[in-house]
């Protein structure tokens, strides 16, 4: 016989995660991120500012913050930024106060950003940075999802192509890496570390709480 479920589900307070995900364009990051927040209402996504053109499946203030660069530069003065970079010609950068906010409500925030981005969570709030890197299966098979995705022109693929191997090359500065030959599979995976991520002891400060309170309780047969 199972034992009676509690009346409500006891909720230890945790710190929220920073779930970094990167690589190169094409590997399927914004797939499985996509995948991420609509299974996982517990999530949301870090919303970043950039100078780049929006693309026409793009909705402003949903997939990107676009700016110009002068506006870049005053919020990157103003010390604005959890991190910037210069990606693929543009200016990228992660807006600091949301992150702020969400950390200190212990919600988790999912960051699609590139390898300098990454570097520079970690040194900051490397506690509650996880981070994950999404390997293509192949070259040919990065190129021809550049191709398929068909919103870029060819000189912007060829660009993002050649920048690839650069990206590719810090995979091991990251804590989990999922080789994407099977969207399922790494879908999977990523909710997996997810899921273990938030268990871990060190981010479970409520824990301490539980466990000095259930030490004193005496039994009631
Ligand atoms: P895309 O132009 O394809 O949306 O993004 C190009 C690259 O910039 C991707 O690798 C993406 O993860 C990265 N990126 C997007 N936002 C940020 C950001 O705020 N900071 C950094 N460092 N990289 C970003």
């Amino acid at each position: 016989m199972s034992a009676p479920k509690t009346a409500k589900p006891i909720e230890i307070a945790r710190r929220g995660l920073m779930l970094v995900i990167s690589s190169p364009s094409g590997a399927g990051k914004s797939t499985i991120a996509r995948n991420l927040l609509e299974a996982d209402s517990g999530i949301s996504l870090s919303i970043s500012v950039t100078t780049r053109q929006r693309r026409p499946s793009e909705i402003a203030g949903r997939h990107y913050h676009f700016i110009d660069r002068p506006e870049f530069e005053m919020l990157r003065d103003s010390d604005a930024l959890l991190e910037w970079a210069e990606v693929h010609g543009n200016f990228y950068g992660t807006p600091r106060k949301p992150v702020e906010e969400a950390m200190a409500a212990g919600r988790d925030m999912l960051f699609d950003i590139d390898w300098q981005g990454a570097q520079q969570l970690q040194e900051k709030m490397a506690a509650d940075v996880v981070s994950i890197f999404i390997l293509p299966p192949s070259m040919t098979e990065l190129q021809s999802r550049l191709h398929r995705r068909a919103e870029d022109t060819a000189d912007v693929i060829a660009t993002r192509l050649a920048n690839s191997r650069a990206e590719i090359e810090h995979w091991h500065e990251y804590d989990y890496v999922i080789l994407n030959d099977d969207l399922d599979a790494a879908f999977d995976a990523v909710q997996s570390i997810v899921k273990a991520e938030r268990l871990r002891r060190d981010r479970r400060h409520g824990m301490y709480e539980f466990v000095s309170k259930l030490l004193t309780e005496q039994p009631v047969l």
